[in-house]
């Protein structure tokens, strides 16, 4: 008998890593779609993959009996599909979000390729829900809400012409979850776990970073740091400083720990 089973508290570990990622806990999110069509395709490109949780945000069209033809078999997707105003309502609760974009962006951000996108959110899912999203068929995501995200993902598409349509973007990236989910599937049932801690979250959800991110503009506001008149891109900077470093709930805690002491100094 090896020394592992000796311990009760060791099997929950081993069994917390032999878990399979949960399918159920990825997210997809349109964003401000405005032909319904589109998302029809979108639940039918998902269900393909395994994938059913949809969230619209603020779509301009709600779906219809065209939506519904377009999604085809997975119309329990497109009935169960999730309607919210903002983005940060959509993903408050994730611990991870990628947004999708067409087009490089001035302001560069953390990337991930789609494989890597694939890998990254099936192995985060086992902590907490993780978020696709995706942008308006005219005009993809604006800025803040690309901000809004930890990484963002391009499909390397052919440069001269690069931007797909919606539900086809949600098929490819869809296809690189599935993908991952397979690997990771199997080698949850092959592989002899080996024992390590499994901290349970490990990184904060969304709703604690913005939590953070406002913390720092009060501070910074009550120091003078940030000129209300003039905020320049400061918190912008901040949110890719802290994007790329991924702090965890404890360092979390313990900055804003830290702001606190700094607004009760510049208080006095
Ligand atoms: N004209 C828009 C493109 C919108 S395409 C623009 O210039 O940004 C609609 C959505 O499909 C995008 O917001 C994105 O979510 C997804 N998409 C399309 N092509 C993509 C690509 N090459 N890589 C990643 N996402 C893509």
């Amino acid at each position: 008998m090896s020394d592992e089973t000796l311990d009760p508290k060791a099997g929950s570990l081993l069994e917390q890593q032999r878990e399979e990622p949960k399918l159920e806990n990825v997210r997809i999110v349109l964003v401000n779609t405005s032909d319904c069509r589109n998302i029809g395709s979108a639940a039918r490109a998902m269900k393909t993959m395994g994938l059913s949780q949809l969230v619209l945000v603020d779509p301009k069209e709600m779906p219809n009996g065209q939506a519904q033809a377009m999604a085809a078999g997975a119309t329990d997707v497109l009935a169960g599909a999730k309607v919210v105003g903002t983005l940060e309502e959509a993903i408050n609760d994730c611990g991870l979000v990628v947004g999708t974009s067409a087009r490089s962006r001035t302001l560069p951000w953390p990337m991930l390729e789609p494989r890597g996108c694939g890998e990254k959110l099936i192995d985060e899912v086992r902590n907490f829900p993780v978020a696709l999203v995706f942008g308006r068929e005219s005009s993809g995501l604006t800025n803040e809400e690309l901000q809004l995200c930890h990484f963002h993902v391009q499909i390397p598409a052919n440069p001269e012409y690069s931007s797909l349509n919606l539900a086809m973007a949600v098929q490819t990236l869809s296809y690189e979850v599935r993908t991952s989910y397979l690997i990771a599937r199997e080698k949850a049932t092959q592989e002899k776990p080996v024992q390590k801690k499994v901290e349970e979250d490990e990184y904060p959800i969304v709703e604690e970073t913005e939590r953070l991110y406002q913390h720092f503009e009060d501070a910074l506001l009550a120091t003078g740091f940030i000129v209300p008149s003039h905020p320049g891109l400061v918190m912008t900077k901040l949110r890719r400083l802290f994007n790329r470093v991924r702090p965890d709930v404890k360092e979390v805690k313990m900055l804003r720990g830290m702001l606190a002491s700094v607004e009760r100094a510049a208080k006095k």
